[in-house]
């Protein structure tokens, strides 16, 4: 037995599948998930020892490299002082002007710990503010597992959706309109059917979590302006995509506004950081300015706050994403190449630090056109991509990061062991 084997036994003992995330557990693609012992730059090592190029940069947060010394010196720092206090400091105050700094819809901000607690923050708050009740999502778009996000689509165009999940009683998902990535048309007839009751359209502005999907030409400034059109709030859900994307997430991209963004990964640093902010006019609704409650008794964590700041700090250096852009450009462009010259149907695409791999003719527009790959050549190619020291998402069904550290000889290495993964599909 490897020691990943044992101590993902063992922690089956304790800990419900031996993890507290279920990707983690590589359920869709099988085998052993690897205990990770220690990272640096752009490598991670397991509880064996083995060293393996890493694309998962903790699901989005490790921009910088693993363990950069600047993040870890403020993290130091700030612990000597310190963990908690339940009362504010300078450094939330920071890192709220960092934010909006950086992203000009945001003119107030809160912290929480996690990009759930932001969806599902903001999601109450675009509520209270409107006084409405109804929320338009995506399928395939992920806003962190708050029970009226877990929900798939009903049978028929525009039915309320059901739960994907049990303990979800199907009231609490009542009020949720789940429609098609992209499909404007369907956007616009939800509205002509509830438009006086719909609080809020939140959306993955470039989808990360049903593999990478980008908006269709017009599709988020066609949300814009319906939202406009009937009072209801557009929440950016940034949380994979802020800072990720771009120095200024999709937004940034895309020049569409949103009147509420949701962040956490990169913001963190690797520490548990959340926040949802948007225009001050909205905002002034959260307690104890206004009636919608929210509270956090670790929000706006000073550890926490001192890696956040650390690393915005690195994010804003010349050519940081320039050069983050195109290492990333680098690796699908060659990922393809190789795939091509294998005979394997494959493409690929990428913004900013994120890529997606499809195992498919075209890339894809919707959570059905994801479905419809390979996703068992993506299996052979996860574990023969792992077993030469690879770790990519164990899911077809995500998205991959590249980090400031994936330099050169790290992408050629990456395609060399490619040319034989995809050989050996
Ligand atoms: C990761 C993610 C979440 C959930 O964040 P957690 O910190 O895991 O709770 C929400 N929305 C998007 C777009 C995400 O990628």
């Amino acid at each position: 037995m490897s020691r990943n084997e044992e101590l993902f036994a063992r922690a089956a003992q304790s800990i419900p599948g031996g993890v507290n995330s279920p990707v983690r557990a590589f359920r869709s693609v099988g085998g052993t998930p690897r205990f990770i012992s220690k990272a640096r730059d752009a490598h991670i090592w397991d509880a064996d020892g083995k060293q393996y190029i890493d694309y998962l940069g903790s699901w989005g947060p490790a921009i910088v490299g693993h363990a950069h010394p600047e993040v870890v010196k403020a993290v130091q720092d700030a612990a000597v002082n310190g963990l908690s206090f339940g009362a504010p400091t300078e450094g939330e105050t920071l890192l709220a002007e960092a934010i909006i700094k950086r992203l000009p819809s945001i003119e107030q901000v809160r912290l929480v710990s996690s990009g759930t607690e932001a969806t599902m923050s903001a999601i109450r708050l675009a509520r209270g503010a409107t006084g409405r009740a109804k929320i338009i999502k995506f399928e395939g778009c992920y806003h962190g597992h708050a029970d009226s996000l877990l929900v798939k689509a009903g049978s028929g165009l525009l039915t309320f959706g059901n739960p994907t999940s049990a303990g979800v009683p199907p009231e609490f998902v009542k009020h949720t309109i789940v429609l098609d990535y992209n499909d404007l048309d369907a956007v616009s007839e939800a509205f002509k059917q509830h438009g006086d009751d719909i609080a809020c359209i939140i959306v993955e502005p470039i989808a990360g979590n049903m593999n990478l999907i980008k908006p269709a030409p017009g599709f988020l400034e066609g949300l814009r302006e319906l939202c406009t059109q009937y009072g209801a709030l557009l929440i950016f859900d940034e949380v994979m995509t802020g800072f990720r994307a771009g120095p200024q997430g999709v937004q940034g991209l895309s020049g569409v506004t949103p009147d509420l963004t949701t962040l956490a990964k990169v913001i963190g640093g690797g520490m548990p950081v959340g926040a949802f902010g948007g225009r001050a006019d909205v905002m002034k609704h959260i307690a104890p300015l206004g009636a919608v409650y929210q509270a956090g008794t670790l929000s706006g964590n000073p550890v926490s706050v001192a890696a956040g700041l650390a690393t915005l700090d690195i994010l804003g250096r010349p050519g940081f994403y320039e050069n983050l852009a195109a290492q990333t450009k680098k690796l699908v462009d060659g990922l393809s190449e190789r795939a091509k010259a294998a005979g394997v149907t494959f493409c690929a695409d990428s913004v900013g630090g994120m890529f997606g791999l499809y195992f498919r003719e075209s890339i894809p527009t919707s959570f059905a056109e994801v479905s419809d790959s390979n996703i068992d050549a993506f299996k052979v190619f996860f574990h023969a991509m792992l077993n030469q020291g690879v770790h990519l998402a164990p899911s077809a069904f995500e998205a991959g990061f590249v980090s400031a550290k994936h330099d050169d000889a790290i992408i050629a290495q990456t395609l060399d062991a490619a040319e034989k993964a995809f050989a050996a599909i």
